[in-house]
């Protein structure tokens, strides 16, 4: 029996930040069977998609043999008939310059679904981030997109230069870097005058974004010194007046400083997207992830008896979550925790325990095991006191050493495991010869033990110069000095908001 036909979504991926997609077009992601995405459709947006979705590239530069459009036609269709749920995912908007037509024609007469979610074009992207609006009362009151790059081959309808020149206020040009020396003069000599103000903007509404001013008579020549590349729009029009005073986006402190971000996957965001929206161009490369006992005995049975226990303490927000895993497996709920006070070692900690309706009894002043250790001392006489700690497998002694020397009974669990994860060592290991890095974010030391073990001891001391540490706290920057890295900066507050406060402070422009 063939299954019933599935259906086609041609999704607009916008103009380059990833978080530039629409929510129809997230939601049509997070349906999708299959993807099937292009060069300039950010491979940032896959992460929509469910973990288990095939992904199909089929851009025309990079790795892999390009596919004709053909080939990209029948591929949907084929997926289709499979029964499955195709998104078609295409960089800007599916139906301005980016043959989404010819797929969706081909569809049509294979009678296979489909839905088209439209996308922010590039042409919006630029204009809002280059500071160029496309048009403006005072500037212009048209705007034409054109393509710079006609099919020779083909028939039918092609760029009337001539009419172009005199007609539109704003020309945005598509597709236009190889050309742009014949597209200006043919603008010029169709009565277009050289000081015309232009722009052309590479790679815009990314952190790469990068921005060529100049005019129509001189636009071809400074694009040339300056190495322009694909992608990139070019904007002619006395709109370009505006540039340089709504230009906030190459003004964002972080703007294009390039940061990597350790973390685990599933925890990288917190950092990453405020760095994002300072500007940073960051590159997520978890170096640990966090996984589930092999044997949660001990956990359990601690839990059994939780009522026994004076302080349940926390220093992860994975502490928190493995813990109530177990604890909602063995049937249980909060009310089992009834009686015993928590401590949680800082505020995310405690956020993560009031996300579950109970709140921390217990948050040191500065976020750290010691502080945490003798803050409790503080509080009352630790004699006797029966305490938990629901920690990693590869916690530190110091917490339950001075409990313990306060007189404490302590029972230290593993309430998760940190293990070190694969990377990319090799694009690592390229990012930091570049040179180019501003920082290499932390935020344990089980991240840079994980570091050392894979990129290797004398690799990082002979790169240590190239290697921008910047750390979450002292225990962090004992491990990295450990290794021979002096940290670049250390934040003030040791948690994931103090180190992008400090990241800003320190590498700010
Ligand atoms: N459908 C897309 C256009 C695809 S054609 C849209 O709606 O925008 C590819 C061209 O789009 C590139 O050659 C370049 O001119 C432009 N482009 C796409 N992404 C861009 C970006 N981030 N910055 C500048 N130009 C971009």
């Amino acid at each position: 029996m063939t299954p019933p036909t599935g259906k086609v979504i041609l999704v607009g991926a916008g103009p380059g930040d990833p978080e530039l997609i629409t929510v129809r077009g997230r939601k049509a992601m997070a349906s999708a069977d299959v993807v099937v995405y292009d060069y300039l459709a950010s491979p940032l947006l896959l992460k929509y998609a469910p973990g288990p979705a095939e992904k199909i590239y089929v851009g025309k530069k990079g790795p892999g043999h390009a596919r004709s459009q053909r080939a990209i036609n029948q591929l949907l269709v084929d997926k289709a008939r499979q029964g499955l749920t195709v998104v078609r995912l295409k960089g800007g908007d599916p139906y301005l310059f980016g043959r989404g037509a010819e797929e969706a024609v081909f569809l049509a007469e294979h009678e296979i679904p489909f839905e088209v979610e439209p996308g922010v074009p590039a042409a919006g992207g630029a204009a809002a981030t280059a500071g160029v609006p496309l048009t403006d009362r005072r500037y212009a009151s048209s705007v034409a997109f054109v393509t710079g790059h006609e099919d020779p081959t083909k028939t039918g309808p092609s760029v009337d230069w001539e009419h172009l020149a005199k007609a539109a206020g704003t020309i945005v040009l598509y597709m236009a870097v190889k050309n742009l020396p014949s597209i200006t003069e043919k603008l010029l000599r169709h009565g277009r005058s050289p000081d015309t103000p232009a722009a052309i903007v590479e790679w815009a509404t990314t952190p790469r974004q990068r921005i060529v001013r100049g005019q129509l008579g001189d636009l071809a020549a400074l694009a040339r010194e300056q190495d322009v590349r694909p992608p990139a729009i070019v904007i002619f029009g006395d709109v370009n007046r505006l540039g340089e005073a709504l230009n906030w986006f190459e003004k964002r402190p972080l703007f294009g400083r390039q940061i990597i971000v350790t973390r685990t996957a599933t925890q990288a965001d917190s950092l990453a997207a405020p760095l994002r929206d300072l500007g940073a161009d960051v590159i997520e490369m978890p170096l640990i992830e966090i996984r589930p006992l092999d044997d949660t005995t001990a956990l359990d049975d601690a839990i059994k008896r939780i009522t026994s226990y004076d302080w349940l303490v926390f220093t992860s927000v994975n502490g928190v979550e493995s813990f109530s895993q177990r604890l909602t497996a063995a049937g249980g709920d909060a009310r089992r925790l009834a009686g015993v006070r928590l401590a949680v070692i800082g505020p995310a900690t405690a956020k993560a325990l009031a996300d579950r309706g109970i709140r921390a009894d217990f948050l040191p002043e500065t976020y750290l095991s010691d502080a945490l250790a003798d803050g409790l001392n503080e509080l009352e006489d630790l004699k006797g006191k029966r305490f938990l700690l629901a920690r990693s497998d590869l916690a530190g002694a110091v917490l339950p050493k001075r409990l313990r020397d306060a007189g404490a009974v302590v029972d230290d669990v593993a309430a998760y495991r940190i293990v070190p994860c694969e990377f990319d060592r090799q694009a690592l290991a390229e990012l930091v010869t570049e040179g180019q890095l501003a920082a290499v974010t932390f935020t344990s030391p089980s991240a840079v033990r994980s570091l050392a073990a894979r990129l290797g001891r004398d690799f990082i001391r002979e790169h240590s110069g190239d290697i921008p540490a910047a750390s979450l706290g002292p225990v962090t920057s004992a491990a990295l000095r450990e290794l021979g890295l002096e940290p670049l900066l250390e934040a003030d507050e040791y948690t994931i908001p103090g180190l992008v406060a400090k990241l800003r402070e320190c590498l700010a422009r």
